[in-house]
């Protein structure tokens, strides 16, 4: 806990020293308007990420008609990123804006419901969240921690990270400082790598220092916001390792279950809202950041080879198996996710996927007018 930053974010004076976290005043509740703290995982207003929680405190504080307002705080501004659950399961603050994966070491199967390596995509992770069951197995699992999940954004197809050497066999990741949060981390170790995880704002120096080799972040928009191209030239794809993150709005459940059912239908279609938000933001924004990645800094793309893939698809079923046979709640949600994900892969072969190989044909078709 950073006493003084939080002191001197609330203007709250004359503290007794060391008086503990918990005994801070809460902010005043006065004729039905409450403002709530809202501690995010990364750095202040870092794009996407920190903008989408941003997007999130604006949109209930606006539809609650200031009924609800939420401050929003950067990583390290009340807590360190890693410590916001532990902040909100205490309800020292009442919400947080992190991803599934950082509770890992608290709770093994948050792991599952932050992507799953070769799983879904962020269609059909929604998809498994809004009618398939997952909204409810991920309130179970963040009771545990006391607390309350909404899907709160999702990366889309993230990129395996940046690499000083090129990788052309499985026993390229041997020895290699990897920073690969998650179970697709367990992946890369079980191939030998030394995997670490840092909180985003640490990644530029850990590599530039080189504490570590290789780093994934999340993809073009927000690597190229961290310049992580100054320090490593390869960049890889495809995102076999997080093939889409749900970022969590995590709430205190005593926080939670003080609000009015008006006000908690408001913070839930405002997650809903934001959960699309970023996705498209990413969507939207990743191609042109590559662009700039590639034509003005020199990045040179690679892409693993399917050997590759190959191997480290049968280490992620080895993985996947293991935390499950570790962990009752783990293997309920794993069991839930491979279900979906073979009625999706079934799908996906006669909609998006046979549209995509359709869509690359070749044929003349139209052109926006040069302007
Ligand atoms: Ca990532």
């Amino acid at each position: 806990m950073q006493r003084r930053n939080v002191v001197k974010t609330l203007g709250i004076g004359g503290l007794a020293a060391g008086a503990a976290a918990s005994t801070f005043p809460k902010p005043a509740i006065s004729q039905n308007r409450q403002q709530w703290r809202l501690i995010t995982t990364w750095p202040a207003n870092f794009p996407g990420l920190g903008t989408g929680a941003n997007l999130l405190a604006e949109l209930i504080g606006r539809m609650s008609e200031g009924r609800l307002t939420i401050q929003v705080f950067g990583a390290g501004e009340i807590v360190p990123a890693f410590e916001s659950m532990d902040a909100v399961s205490s309800n020292t603050v009442e919400m947080g804006h992190g991803a599934p994966y950082y509770w890992q070491g608290k709770i093994p199967a948050t792991a599952f419901i932050a992507t799953i390596p070769f799983g879904l995509t962020a269609q059909e992770q929604n998809a498994w969240f809004y009618h398939g069951g997952g909204q409810a197995l991920a309130d179970k699992v963040y009771a545990e921690m006391g607390t309350k999940f909404f899907p709160s954004g999702n990366t889309g197809v993230q990129m395996p990270g940046w690499f000083n050497k090129e990788i052309h066999s499985l026993s390229d990741f041997e020895g290699l400082r990897y920073r690969l949060p998650g179970l697709a981390g367990k992946v890369a170790a079980a191939a030998g790598a030394t995997v670490v995880n840092l909180p985003g704002g640490e990644l530029p120096q850990a590599l530039s220092s080189g504490a570590i080799d290789a780093v994934e972040w999340v993809g073009p928009y927000n690597d190229l916001a961290f310049g992580l191209y100054r320090s490593a030239q390869y960049y890889y794809h495809p995102g076999w390792h997080e093939p889409a993150t749900v970022l969590d709005n995590f709430i205190s459940l005593d926080a939670w279950n003080s609000l009015d059912s008006e006000l908690q239908a408001i913070v839930e279609t405002a997650n809903m809202a934001v959960n699309m938000s970023v996705l498209s933001e990413f969507v939207a924004r990743n191609n042109d950041s590559l662009e700039t990645l590639v034509n003005e800094h020199g990045v040179q793309v690679r892409k693993f080879s399917d050997e590759v893939l190959i191997g480290l698809g049968n280490l992620a079923g080895e993985v996947l198996n293991d935390e499950a046979s570790a962990d009752a709640l783990a293997r309920e949600v794993m069991d839930s996710l491979l279900t979906f994900r073979q009625s999706a892969i079934n799908w996906a072969g006669m909609s998006e996927q046979a549209f995509m190989a359709a869509r690359l044909l070749d044929y003349q078709y139209a052109e926006p007018t040069a302007g």
